[in-house]
């Protein structure tokens, strides 16, 4: 391969961070179940001396990760939780946090019931509304944490203008690229500082491993989030590391068919007079369609749909699927469905939960890679229940 050029994004899937084992030619990353390493002499070490700093099928997934996200350092966690928990163990008590009003219960639950009581402030802040975003500022801001497409109504913030407010400001933004994945957007690209995944979901892409992985460009913040990374232990084993990796993998060709059937999908239901409103960042309907479309290449693979329904019957149509399998979690190749006031959003309060917009006949669809035809039929037939 010409080395002046990039490699597209489908050679830096199935390549990038592995080559062939040198002892064996084995084409595989080995998984190195090793905790320890052997030294030649006191200190003298191949780059590896124990599996919690550094282990080599870790590397090569910090190295593919980092590759697809367009920057130059990828560090492995072992779930989502604990690749956020990091970045948050960059703030000190007295400093200030702005974040999506949104954001995914756990990092929610994170910033609300652990970090303050070290003495970090959060403000959450609709960051579909820059105003929101810029009132929010004070002399202590350190970070601004958002997501995008967010859980569970899709809506999506301009991550290149917040970028730059955060520039200018001089505060640190991540990044939360799960829901999107790199195929479809890439943060860092449009200016920001950190990228963080639950590697559980499109990444892994097979319901078969919980992790999680931050990527930066910075050579300075990638030390400082590696130095927390080895201090607070939350590594992943080299079996997950080699999992999510088989994963990436086929990451583009999965998720481009997640995205055509996803937007089927939302065309289809957005015709069904059983449906009461489709969100889909995707369809010219959504409130944030022109920015989704300026920094996604697709709708993704997630469609929310608000049904003419009430809690019960909504929980009814959940439970009539025969295709889409009732569960939480998302992006496996696997069709899933999440009743939000039920499951995934219950602990929110049904009136604090119902004025964000997350209506009780609501329900998530993780639309997996399955014929477009059985998605669509199992959907109308589940949909009868509502007569
Ligand atoms: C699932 C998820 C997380 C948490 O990841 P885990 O791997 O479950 O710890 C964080 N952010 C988003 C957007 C998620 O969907």
């Amino acid at each position: 391969m010409n080395s002046e050029r990039t490699p597209g994004f489908g050679t830096r899937a199935v390549h990038a961070g592995q080559q062939p084992d040198p002892t064996t030619g084995a084409i595989m990353t080995p998984v190195y179940l090793t905790s320890t390493y052997v030294q030649e002499a006191p200190a003298k070490t191949k780059g590896y001396d124990y599996s919690r700093s550094h282990n080599p099928t870790r590397t090569a997934l910090e190295q593919n990760l980092a590759a697809l996200e367009g920057g130059r350092h990828g560090l492995g966690f072992a779930s989502g939780m604990a690749a956020i928990h990091c970045v948050l163990n960059l703030l000190q008590s007295g400093d200030h946090v702005i974040a999506g009003n949104d954001l995914y219960g756990g990092t929610y639950r994170l910033l609300r019931t652990l970090y303050t009581k070290f003495g970090l402030e959060t403000t959450f802040v609709d960051l579909t509304d820059l105003g929101q975003l810029e009132a929010a500022f004070r002399p202590s801001t350190r970070l601004v944490m958002l997501e995008t497409p967010t859980n569970p109504l899709l809506r999506c913030c301009d991550l290149a203008a917040i970028a730059k407010i955060c520039r200018r400001k001089k505060v640190l933004s991540m990044a939360d690229n799960t829901f999107a994945t790199p195929w479809l957007q890439t943060p860092l690209a449009l200016g920001c500082d950190i990228v963080a995944h639950s590697t559980t979901k499109y990444l892994g892409g097979h319901s078969d491993v919980v992790g999680g992985a931050l990527i930066c460009d910075d050579g300075a913040l990638h030390q400082q989030l590696m130095h927390f990374q080895n201090s607070c232990g939350g590594t992943p084993g080299p079996m997950d590391c080699f999992l999510v990796l088989r994963g990436t993998k086929t990451l583009h060709v999965r998720m481009q068919r997640h995205c055509e059937n996803a937007l089927a999908v939302a065309q289809w239901l957005s015709e069904d007079k059983r449906v009461e409103r489709v969100y889909y960042p995707g369809l010219p309907s959504h409130a944030n369609h022109a920015v989704a479309m300026q920094q996604m290449r697709a709708g993704g693979g997630m469609v929310s749909v608000e049904l003419k329904a009430t809690v019960e019957q909504a929980k009814q149509v959940c439970a009539s699927f025969a295709v889409f399998s009732l569960a939480e979690s998302l992006g496996g190749v696997e069709s899933l469905v999440d009743h939000p006031a039920s499951m995934t959003h219950a602990s929110i309060p049904a009136e604090q939960r119902r004025g964000a917009g997350l209506q009780d006949g609501l329900i998530r669809l993780s639309v997996g890679i399955e014929d477009q035809a059985d998605l669509i039929a199992d959907i109308d037939g589940a949909l009868r229940r509502l007569r």
